[in-house]
């Protein structure tokens, strides 16, 4: 069983590296950045409320966010397990879900937690490029797509989220300082967090965490 959380500053790497980790355990990637910005892109009235928020680099109100993670970790393709890439992202938000856990008897297997220093985090988030119909990831130079705007995978444009303009990046890295960074003593006391370089380039990343979750 691999029930998997991916922490670390915006930027680090968690979008990337939970691709391949769901890849190769067979688990979802369950990105609660990628379900708002679904609604979004649906105009559902989660997607309205949502968008205020993220526009200005904050956090969405955690009731928002803890409903819909557990509604998606009864899905049955979570039998073995689960990646969950930006969630939680508060004590709060914590909290919930440790209680979820219990009241399904379940817990987690490990939280990974990727650290990157800000003046390499920045330039990640700028030059970063999303596809808009697969959620793919790029980069403008360190992970350039084959066709400059056309996604690799699916054929999708490519485009740079509003949220990773300079001014907007600034205050995320902010409100992950005040209210996501304290989650890394919060998983410490509980014995399950793995510390993570992720300076590295990708796929070395991604073996330090094969060698942690185990092949
Ligand atoms: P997060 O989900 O933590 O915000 P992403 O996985 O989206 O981070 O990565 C942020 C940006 O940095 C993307 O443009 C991605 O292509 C790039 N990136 C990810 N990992 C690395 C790495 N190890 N080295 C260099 N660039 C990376
Ligand atoms: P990144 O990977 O760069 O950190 P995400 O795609 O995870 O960005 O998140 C984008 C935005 O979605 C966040 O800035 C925040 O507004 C919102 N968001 C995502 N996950 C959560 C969460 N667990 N709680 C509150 N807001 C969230
Ligand atoms: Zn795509």
């Amino acid at each position: 069983m691999k029930r998997l959380v991916l922490l670390g500053p915006p930027g680090a790497g968690k979008g990337t590296q939970a691709a391949k980790i769901s890849a190769k355990y067979e688990i979802p990637h369950i990105s609660t950045g990628d379900i708002f910005r679904k609604n979004i892109k649906e105009g559902t009235p989660l997607g309205k409320k949502a968008k205020e928020y993220m526009d200005r680099g904050e956090l969405v109100p955690d009731d928002l966010v803890i409903d819909r993670v557990e509604d998606r970790l009864t899905w049955d393709d979570c039998v073995n397990g689960f990646m969950l890439d930006g969630f939680p992202r508060t004590i709060y938000q914590a909290d919930a879900f440790k209680a979820w856990l219990a009241e399904n008897d379940s817990c987690l297997d490990a939280v990974l937690n990727i650290s990157v220093p800000e003046e390499i985090l920045l330039p990640r988030m700028i030059g970063r490029r999303v596809c808009r119909s697969c959620g793919a990831t790029y980069h403008v130079t360190n992970m350039p797509t084959k066709v400059e705007g056309v996604c690799d995978k699916c054929g999708g444009e490519v485009y740079q989220r509003d949220d990773d303009k300079e001014g907007t990046v600034l205050n995320r890295f902010k409100v992950y300082d005040a209210q996501t960074a304290p989650l890394i003593d919060y998983y410490e006391k509980d014995g399950s967090i793995r510390n993570i370089d992720g300076t590295a380039d990708p796929n070395e990343v991604f073996d330090v965490i094969v060698d942690i979750l185990g092949a």
